[in-house]
């Protein structure tokens, strides 16, 4: 039996054996009940969860307690929430987890971050985590064919900036933009907000409240961060592609932020990682026609 329907049987065993819905609808005036629903809504699906404890064994093998929607390892009011939205056929709130929970990506990762940022566990243009997905030109949203400063979408050369400059020697057009804009944001413009490319500093919260190490996923090397909270997320190398040509593939993690290098403008920020160091770290980046992956953060 699927677990939705599991779920269905214990609700309606519940609502069986404590008489509940009929002592409600003989004492509680239609209006009471109404401002109630929602709430009683939930005890009754929460009582109906913790019932008693049942474990159910989910695709990849592991187990988590029945009625555990978000795979946190817990039974509780956040559970409810996920299931009303799928009862009342919404899309679903984007639930955080410690891992990924089925394949159904991409979940939001939970490192137990400060900010409460949460990011993605896959990158744009990719379907798995191990996925590579697209190469990005910094500020631009589709791959292409070629890249290099005749292509690129905001300069035609390290000093002919035209967008996203700080100082007149980089271009005629001095707009003191740092940040990319959502419609320049690979992850925004992809996937919708509040998805969006992390900035430097959400690099550097990631660095400096986790634990990076060089590991493997499904025979695709990266790097793993893992908070304190025991949340697990994993970057996989795919590449360097500073001259049209991707190199390194599966040694080197090359991850675009969405800050630019306000010193050096026609650079912008970015994560490396790579299979002879011994963590990951944040570098003030290289030009912003090459090509890096993107792995989106979600905050309102
Ligand atoms: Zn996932």
């Amino acid at each position: 039996m699927g677990e939705w329907s599991r779920f269905c049987s214990r609700i309606s065993l519940c609502n069986r054996n404590c008489g509940l819905g009929t002592f409600l609808s003989i004492v509680l005036t239609p209006k009471i009940k109404a401002r109630m629903k929602p709430f009683l809504f939930s005890v009754l699906l929460l009582s109906a969860m913790t019932a008693q404890a049942q474990t159910v064994t989910m695709p990849d093998g592991t187990t988590r307690p029945l009625g555990d929607m978000n795979g946190d390892g817990e039974v509780n009011i956040s559970d409810v929430t996920a299931l009303v939205n799928k009862i009342l056929g919404k899309t679903p709130s984007p639930v955080p987890v410690l891992s990924c929970p089925d394949d159904h990506h991409p979940h939001l990762i939970d490192l137990g971050l400060p900010s409460g940022t949460l990011w993605s566990c896959c990158n744009v243009g990719a379907s798995t985590p191990e996925g590579y997905g697209g190469y990005y030109a910094w500020g631009e949203t589709q791959t292409k064919d070629v890249y290099n400063w005749s292509t690129y979408k905001w300069g035609s050369d390290w000093n002919k900036l035209t967008k996203y400059n700080t100082k007149s020697g980089y271009g005629s057009v001095v707009d003191n933009k740092t940040t990319l804009e959502s419609a320049d944001d690979a992850a925004t413009a992809n996937w919708g907000t509040p998805w969006r490319m992390p900035t430097d500093e959400d690099f550097e919260e990631l660095l400096s409240h986790t634990t990076s190490t060089w590991t493997a996923k499904n025979g695709v090397n990266g790097g793993e961060f893992k908070g304190d909270n025991g949340g697990i997320l994993f970057l996989p190398a795919a590449g360097i592609t500073n001259d049209g040509v991707v190199y390194e593939e599966n040694s080197y993690c090359n991850y675009w932020s969405s800050s630019l290098n306000d010193d050096f403008p026609p650079y912008a920020y970015c994560l490396y990682f790579n299979k002879s160091d011994h963590h990951a770290y944040r570098t003030n980046g290289y030009y912003r026609y090459t090509w890096r992956s993107v792995r989106p953060v979600h905050k309102n």
